[in-house]
């Protein structure tokens, strides 16, 4: 669809002139500011092959009719930034995955290989600092999906770390891609689906990994 006819579609629904913005920033799927005549829009993209009932919900945003953005919007938006690559954006001199102990690769590599029939192309590094102190709560992992990059906390590259501790780790990110997270019907955020946890316990470690962290986590805070 033209950007034109596109425009035209959205101030006939709304009802409203609009002063079109089509972005390209993740950061920035929708946002709007209404005026007296009308509304200032900046749009990602994806918005420009929006299905019918996405366009309805935010012409429904728009008019004002819905103080708060729609779940299928929100829907959309989520579905949609799932496949959105942006790691060709990524800083590759500020990844590194050979720690001390640990190197995060060969674990992804065996772990992509054993469980993911080496499906799966995501990037993997390590952040933070050795030493956490101060802190009362730990995050082992992250993932970001705009960027297929999994975290790792480099507290974890040590050898107070049992080697199937941080596979359990990096399994799980590599999970994150694999059953993303969505919103349900009750537009409630699923992070860690009922999908997720069925392929979580198939690590062939997971009970292991769970006790050795339930036993263990006082000694995570220094
Ligand atoms: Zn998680």
């Amino acid at each position: 669809m033209t950007l034109s006819t596109f425009q035209e579609r959205l101030e006939n629904s709304s009802g409203r002139k609009l002063k079109l913005k089509i972005n390209d920033n993740r950061s920035t799927m929708l946002s709007v500011k209404w005026e007296p005549d009308g509304a200032k829009v900046s749009l990602h993209r994806i918005f420009l092959e929006a299905p019918k009932n996405v366009m309805d919900a935010l012409a429904c945003y728009l008019r004002q009719e819905d103080k708060i953005i729609g779940p299928a919007v929100k829907a959309y938006i989520e579905d949609n930034l799932k496949n959105l690559d942006y790691s060709h954006q990524l800083d590759r001199s500020k990844m590194y995955s050979q720690g001390h102990v640990y190197n995060l690769l060969k674990i992804y590599n065996t772990l992509n290989r054993e469980y993911f029939s080496e499906k799966l192309n995501l990037h993997i590094t390590w952040f933070g600092k050795p030493i956490q102190s101060g802190s009362s709560r730990v995050t082992f992992g992250l993932y970001y999906d705009q960027n297929r990059l999994i975290k790792i906390n480099r507290l974890l590259d040590s050898p107070s770390f049992p080697d199937y501790f941080v596979s359990y780790v990096v399994y799980h990110e590599m999970l994150h891609h694999v059953c993303p997270s969505y919103f349900d019907h009750k537009g409630q955020h699923q992070i860690h689906s009922k999908e997720f946890k069925t392929k979580e316990v198939e690590f062939e470690h997971y009970d292991l990994a769970q006790t050795w962290v339930k036993e263990n986590q006082a000694s995570f805070f220094i």
